[in-house]
This record gives structure tokens, sequence and C-alpha cells, in this order.
């Protein structure tokens, strides 16, 4: 095609009207309406992309920012998939954000051009300690959800290609599955923006003082103003907020192996397939996703790694770390102790000290709300943390759930969600 001298002056033309509308990350940048924003947030993972959804749902004009584009490939939303279970113990407060979750991602994937919400159900391989599968059963009954006991034998009967060596029972959720992660933040900016919302690719400089904030700038240069903040920085808010944060949020290198299984066997994918959990060792939970769209069969430790840096890290993955997967593969999914290894990612949890979330007003900024501590299972409650922000900021939230505030997070670990 060939591009006519008239209409290249006339997109000039309208570049200079329009300076801030250019391509990034598949997602168009905007930024409309300067002075104009009820709420700014800063980082778009999946925790900012929905509070800035739900906060635009609840009828404020929103700027969403981010440094280096919505779910890319230093976040922690930037994988291929994600988990969605119920199971949580007996921390109801997560069983029940999971459910309230299921429904707001099952909506988007309804309305999306490719499925973003896979039902494909969440196995959990309970061992001789069968307390967190014996709480979780209860919790997930009591607010009714889905979940059905396996034997042993019906185990084997069902799903073959497991090896049940240290495990006595299951425990199913059919209605539960995968997320496609990178998909779903891209899926949902992209909405949030046809719906009006501003993105800015933009990396916000720390905020500093006391009271109200009324800006922040950025890197480039440029004063963004707002009634209220939202910093959902990820892996990051211990480098934004060094004296708030700090500590109380360590990063740890998480490595995650995609194996692949021979051309036509379809026992390691859905429907043969679930999500698995073996929490048979509750001390070393290992965990996976079956070969969906083809892109290998997933397997990864849930076991915190040394600590790492999301902006310079190098992401190869170790050779402990695959032999590791090898190992436990041929323990669980034998058939595939050979299998080629045909893709590899490194990506970091941002853990506070429990593992509970961070959603919390900033000490000293009354306007500027903290958003993060996902500590490796918030993906699947991106709906449910951006509604609990909406209500928040709404004034409608009611009494704050006190799992989720700044005070209770220390700097010592002393990992209790899983
Ligand atoms: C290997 C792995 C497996 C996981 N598995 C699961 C799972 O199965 N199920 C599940 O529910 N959860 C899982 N998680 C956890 C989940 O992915 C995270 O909890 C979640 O993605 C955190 O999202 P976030 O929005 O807080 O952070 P991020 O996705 O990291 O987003 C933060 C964003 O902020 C931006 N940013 C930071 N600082 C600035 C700044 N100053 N200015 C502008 N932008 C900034 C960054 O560029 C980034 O895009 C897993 C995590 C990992 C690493």
């Amino acid at each position: 095609m060939t591009i006519r001298r008239r209409d290249f002056v006339k997109y000039a033309a309208a570049m200079a009207v329009l300076p801030r509308v250019r391509p990034t990350g598949g997602v168009r940048v905007r930024w409309s309406q300067p002075d104009a924003y009820d709420v700014a947030v800063v980082g778009a993972g999946v925790f900012g992309s929905w509070a800035a959804w739900q906060l635009q749902r609840a009828g404020k004009r929103v700027l969403l920012i981010d440094g280096y584009g919505p779910a890319n490939a230093r976040a922690s939303s930037g994988g291929e998939s994600r988990v969605i279970r119920l199971g949580y113990g007996r921390d109801e407060v997560y069983t029940r954000m999971a459910q309230y979750s299921l429904d707001r991602w099952q909506e988007l994937s309804d309305r999306a051009e490719l499925p973003i919400l896979n039902r494909i159900g969440a196995l959990f391989l309970v061992g001789q300690n069968g307390q967190y599968g014996d709480e979780s059963l209860a919790t997930v009954r009591r607010v009714g959800g889905r979940i059905e006991e396996l034997s042993r034998r019906e185990l084997a009967a069902r799903y073959p290609q497991i090896g049940l060596d240290g495990i006595v029972r299951g425990q199913l959720e059919p209605e539960s599955g995968a997320l496609m992660a990178r998909r779903g933040v891209l899926t949902l900016v992209r909405e949030f923006m046809r719906n009006g919302g501003d993105y800015l690719d933009e990396t916000v400089t720390a905020p500093r003082g006391e009271g109200r904030l009324t800006e922040v700038s950025t890197r480039r240069g440029r004063n963004l103003r707002a009634d209220w903040f939202v910093f959902a920085c990820g892996p990051w808010m211990p480098r934004v907020f060094p004296d708030i944060v700090g500590r109380r949020i360590r990063t740890t290198r998480q490595e995650v192996f995609y194996f692949g299984p021979d051309a036509g066997d379809r026992r390691f994918a859905p429907p043969a397939l679930p999500v698995w959990l073996d929490v048979s060792n509750p001390s070393a939970i290992m965990y996976g996703i079956p070969d969906l769209e083809s892109r290998g069969f997933k397997i990864a430790s849930d076991a915190h790694g040394p600590p790492i840096d999301p902006d310079t890290a190098d992401r190869r993955v170790s050779p402990a770390g695959i032999t590791e997967a090898r190992r436990y593969m041929a323990l669980r999914f034998p058939a595939l102790k050979q299998a080629p290894l045909v893709e590899t990612r490194v990506c970091q949890y941002e853990n506070t000290s429990t593992g509970d979330f961070l959603i919390d007003r900033h000490p000293n900024l009354e306007n500027v709300w903290l958003v993060g501590g996902g500590s490796g299972h918030g993906f699947k409650h991106g709906p449910a943390v951006g509604d609990y922000v909406a209500r928040a900021l709404g004034g409608t939230l009611g009494i704050p759930e006190p799992r989720f505030s700044l005070w209770n997070k220390q700097v010592q670990e002393h990992r209790a969600v899983h």
C-alpha cells in the first residue's frame, strides 16, 4: 500500500493535535483529560486494571498509567495462564473473593474474542496430612461452591496419567480452572478504554509529603492531577514506597516450566486433565495447568525462590529448577518424564509476611491507596480487589478487612495463606 502525501500530511496534522495517541503493547495510549481525573491508577497489572475498570463502572473518570505496559513481560500478571480455584483452606475471605471473581472473569471471557476463563476444573491432590483439604472442602461447601471428593480409587480410574504415590484422595472443583493471564488484562484495559478510560505509558515517581496529594510526576516530567491515587505497582511497591512498604513486601524469583507432550497425546490436555494442585506436602506445594491452547504442560513450585529485581533480572530458568521439575514429573506424571522443555518463564511473587493482600490507605497521604502483595495467588482475585478499591473510594466499603491492612504486614515471614 502506498501512502499518498495528502494522507500523510493529514495524519501528521492529526498527530500534532493528538500527540498523546500512539500504540503501545497492544493498547493505544490516550490521555485526554489532564485536569479532570477522579482517580489515577498507577500500575496496569491485574490489580490496577481491575481497579480502574471497577472505578469506571462506579462512575469515576479514571486514568490508568504503566511504565512498561499492561501485563508486560516483567510484571507478575504478564504470564500465559493462572490458576483460579475456590479452595483456600479455612481462609474464607479468599474463597469468597475467588467466587465473586469467577463470575466477573466469566463475564469478561464471554465478551472477549478469545476465551479468558477456561472452566476445566481444579483438582487438589491430598496426602496423609489432609487438614488443608478438609478445611477447603468445608469452606467451599459453606459458601455454596461446587466441590467433589474423589477416593484414591476414583482418582486412579479417572486420571490414570497421574502417579498417586503419597496421595490419599482428591478434591475436584469442577467450575474452577485456568485464566489466560496476559490476554485477560489486555482485554480488560481495551474495554476500559473503549468505555472512555485513559491510559498512559509513563513511570510515576514516588510521591512524597503528607496530607492531600494533588498530583504525581512522571520520569518524563509530566504532572498528573487527580482527586485520588491508587498505587498497584506489584513487585515495585517496595521501590515506590521504600519507607512505608519497604521490606513488608518481598519479591521472590519463581520459575515456570512448560513441557511438550507427544503429538496427539491428549492425556495432558483438558478435558482429560484439569488444573492440578499437589498439596500432599504443605511446605512444598506443586501445581500445574494442562496443555492449554497447545502451549505445553505447565508445572511450577509454589515455594518461594531467592530475591529478584523486577527491572533488571535475567529471566532464564536455572538448571537446578529444570532438574527438580523433571524429578517431580517422574513421580507424578511419569509419561512426561522425558518430554522436551518447550518454554520457560521467570516471574516474581510479591510476598507479604502472611500472604495476605495489602489494600489500605497510605498512612500519611489521605487520598492515596496502596494495592498489592498478591503473594503468588493474587491473579484470580483481580475483580474482587478492584471491587474492594472502588467501594473504598466510593465510601461504601463498610468495615475494612483487617487482613488487608498495612499495620498487619510484618517484615518477618510467617506464610499462612496458600
Ligand atoms: C509464576 C507465577 C505464578 C502465579 N500463579 C498464580 C495462579 O496460578 N493464580 C493466581 O491467582 N495468582 C498467581 N500468581 C500471582 C499473580 O500473578 C500476582 O499476584 C498478580 O499478577 C499481581 O498483580 P499486580 O497487578 O499486583 O502486579 P503486576 O502484574 O506486577 O503489575 C504491576 C504493574 O505496575 C507497573 N508499575 C510499577 N511501578 C510503576 C510506576 N512507578 N509507574 C508506572 N507503572 C508502574 C508495572 O509495570 C506493572 O505492570 C502467580 C505469580 C507468578 C509470578
